[in-house]
């Protein structure tokens, strides 16, 4: 099976960095440096718009470009993806350094982790060995002072010949100084005065043979030395690339570069004579930059407190133990979906009687009026009572579970999750990293799916896409919560938000249980292969900003997934009101669709109406709930809808037992991706058959488990 970078979004990713300036006086700056060092975060306060932040390494996947002015001047910020070196070859590094080597930034601003600046400084010192126009900004400085770390800014400054700047872009501190300094550094008013690195003497004049031919050649702005040792190693990627700059350039013909090769050969030749192998000269560049980053951290760092980690590593000791990890990290998720359950149901109640009231008065108000009834039933038992239903139902979870997960995330917590589960996604032969856009599949499919991108390797990165569905996304934990709250508990008790949140947590567990089996029988089959080993940081835990998780996940999420199901449930609920007033000899198109269902509905514990709900739900999972409730109202059992106690009632006289429950709950987690994140999928796979597969996967998978349990149950003689 083929699979190129094209097939599966490593185009996508690229295209993200590509610049074409509207205006050709911007100044392009590239933003880089290591993961989680709160680039976007300056990012973000600088052009202002919302990159998404959180403190997990390798989430910056999305949108990549803004613009802001200073005195006059426009600049084009791009934020590149972090990466700790450009001399290895992932995705994300090969993106960086093809941007800051051929890309037409006019400079760089390379942000570091003031906390741990040293092993910041081999990115830094690798960036500035390409270019000279960089500005480096030392963020985190708070978090820094907090730790007792103090960085001499100025002796940095001198060590490293460009300006520095000390932020806390977190609060906006430092960041006009930042400007400022890109400033002068695109005007020209700053002349950098980088040291290089010195290698060994055998590597220095190797490189000397290569750059006096470069020199005599040009190489269009690439720094010659830079590109010499490249050559010399033989990096087969990047040699293809600066050959590929250098004929953009001067549309070389292949005798110059076999001129060139000619004394990349020399040069190899001298290495070996010296004792050192051309092939393996990596590791000793690598050390020289180690070096050289250790000596200036020794020198501009002062530690007031060694032992700063040891706190994060005791807690760390525990999340992630063998023993505690998994145990801690389900309970949670647990305690999430308790306060989110136990939370939401006064609200829900309040607003969904809110909600009716208002459709009662506006029932009178059209009678009043003398309104038509089908105009009343299109406008109000059809809109907006699917409105109000997905209102009441989904908001209130929402708002908690959200803030809740942000939390989460912006303490620290996801890397953790993810070297939990590292060693299982290895057995399924599928990449660590998989947890982490899982994590991003509970607020959204579509986002985890884009999420997969931090995936290097296109074969696990297309297993990670195909398998994301398997996490409830926001639109269908509405569904679990609703139905676990309602039916499954039963009766009133003190035990009710406990029993749902058992069940909702048993949902999850399920679907990351499902996800790995699916994805080791990909790896066993379609999707063959080793599973690639990485290094996944564990970033420091960072005291979380209460204020801007609020504002960020009730804006950021809370409101825009709301927005999307209110804009499809409006017209959803106008189709329903239609399919369930015309009728074809005398049966309403709705029954008629039901009726055909209903025998492989009744296979799977369900009903040809819930079924028929999944089908119209496509466009988005949040109306499953709204379509069932109006299809049975329409049918014929009309109750005054207002508290969750009527639609158990309304359910009920419907011929619903908890078994119906549980296999709507086993079909909404496993049944075909909503429509966004099949186009999602599409986009990122540049394939209808990866799309078609996601599709079929995931909804054999739920028709499998729902049949083997209605069946199994009916069989005991359970129900
Ligand atoms: P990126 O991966 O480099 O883009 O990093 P982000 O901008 O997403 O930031 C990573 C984490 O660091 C987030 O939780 C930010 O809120 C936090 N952060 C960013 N800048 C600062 C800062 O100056 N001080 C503090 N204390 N935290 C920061």
């Amino acid at each position: 099976m083929g699979l190129t970078s094209q097939s599966t979004g490593l185009g996508t990713l690229r295209e993200l960095y590509e610049v074409e300036l509207e205006n050709q006086d911007d100044i392009i700056v590239g933003l880089a440096g290591n993961p989680n060092t709160g680039k976007s975060t300056v990012f973000n306060s600088l052009t202002g718009l919302k990159q998404h932040t959180g403190n997990w390494p390798g989430k910056t996947v999305t949108n990549a470009q803004g613009r802001y002015e200073h005195r006059g001047r426009g600049y084009v910020l791009v934020d590149l993806p972090g990466t700790y070196s450009l001399l290895s070859s992932s995705v994300e590094e090969e993106v960086a350094r093809d941007f800051i080597c051929f890309g037409n930034a006019h400079l760089i601003v390379v942000v570091t982790d003031a906390t741990s600046l040293q092993r910041n400084l081999n990115l830094v010192l690798q960036i500035l060995e390409i270019t000279d126009k960089v500005v480096v900004c030392v963020n985190l400085m708070d978090e820094a002072k907090r730790k007792k770390i103090r960085v001499d800014i100025k002796r940095l400054e001198e060590y490293l010949g460009v300006p520095v700047v000390g932020t806390s872009a977190r609060k906006g501190i430092g960041l006009p100084e930042l400007k400022y300094a890109v400033a002068r550094m695109a005007a020209g008013e700053i002349v950098p005065r980088v040291k290089q690195i010195q290698y060994e003497n055998s590597v220095e004049k190797a490189i000397d043979i290569v750059r006096t031919q470069i020199d005599k050649m040009g190489i269009g702005g690439l720094n010659s030395r830079w590109a010499s040792l490249r050559l010399i190693e033989g990096d087969a990627v990047l040699m293809g690339a600066i050959y590929e700059h250098m004929e953009k350039h001067y549309g070389y013909q292949t005798v110059k570069i076999e001129i060139m090769e000619e004394e990349i050969n020399k040069a190899r030749l001298l290495l070996r004579e010296e004792g050192l192998d051309p092939d393996g000269l990596r590791d000793s560049i690598v050390s020289s930059i180690i070096r050289t980053a250790e000596e200036i951290g020794n020198d501009t760092v002062y530690f007031g407190d060694r032992e700063y980690r040891k706190l994060d590593y005791r807690i760390d000791r525990i999340l992630t133990s063998r023993a505690f990890g998994i145990p801690i990290m389900i309970a949670l998720l647990g305690l999430i979906f308790w306060i989110t359950i136990e939370g939401a149901n006064y609200p829900s109640q309040l607003l969904s009687n809110v909600l009716f009231r208002v459709e009662d008065g506006l029932t009178q108000l059209f009678m009043k009026w003398g309104a038509p009834r089908w105009l009343h039933g299109m406008l109000i038992l059809g809109i907006y009572r699917t409105l109000a239903w997905v209102v009441s139902v989904m908001l209130p979870p929402m708002a908690i579970f959200f803030p809740l997960f942000t939390l989460l995330e912006d303490l620290g917590y996801l890397p953790r999750v993810a070297f939990n589960l590292d060693s299982f996604f290895k057995r399924a032969c599928a990449h660590g990293k998989q947890a982490l856009t899982m994590c991003m599949g509970f607020g959204c499919n579509a986002a985890g799916v884009i999420a997969c991108r931090i995936i290097d390797s296109p074969r696990e990165r297309l297993i990670a896409i195909l398998t994301n569905n398997f996490v409830p996304c926001n639109g269908r934990f509405p569904i679990l919560i609703a139905l676990a709250a309602i039916f499954i508990t039963g009766t009133r008790g003190a035990f009710k938000s406990v029993v749902s949140t058992l069940a909702v947590l048993v949902a999850v567990v399920l679907g990351v249980i499902i996800t790995l089996v699916i994805s080791r029988i990909l790896s066993r089959t379609l999707l063959k292969g080793l599973p690639s080993s990485f290094t996944l940081e564990l970033p420091p835990y960072r005291r979380p900003q209460v204020g801007k998780i609020l504002i960020r996940s009730l804006l950021d999420r809370t409101l825009f997934v709301l927005g999307r199901a209110v804009s499809v449930a409006a017209p959803a609920g106008l189709f329903i009101w239609l399919m369930a007033n015309l009728s074809v000899e005398d049966v309403s198109l709705l029954d008629h669709g039901a009726r055909f269902l209903d025998p492989f509905g009744r296979l799977l514990g369900m009903d040809g109406y819930i079924i028929l709900a999944f089908i119209l739900g496509l466009p988005a999972n949040e109306i499953v709930i709204p379509i069932i409730i109006m299809s049975y109202m329409a049918s014929g059992a009309m109750i005054e809808l207002d508290s969750l106690d009527a639609l158990r009632e309304l359910l009920a006289a419907n011929g619903w037992t908890w078994l119906t429950a549980i296999c709507t709950m086993l079909f909404s987690l496993n049944h075909f991706p909503c429509g966004t994140t099949l186009l999602t999928i599409r986009k990122e796979t540049r394939s209808w058959k990866w799309t078609l597969l996601s599709f079929a996967i995931s909804t054999l998978t739920g028709i499998i488990i729902c049949f083997i349990v209605a069946q199994g149950v009916r069989l005991l003689g359970f129900v």
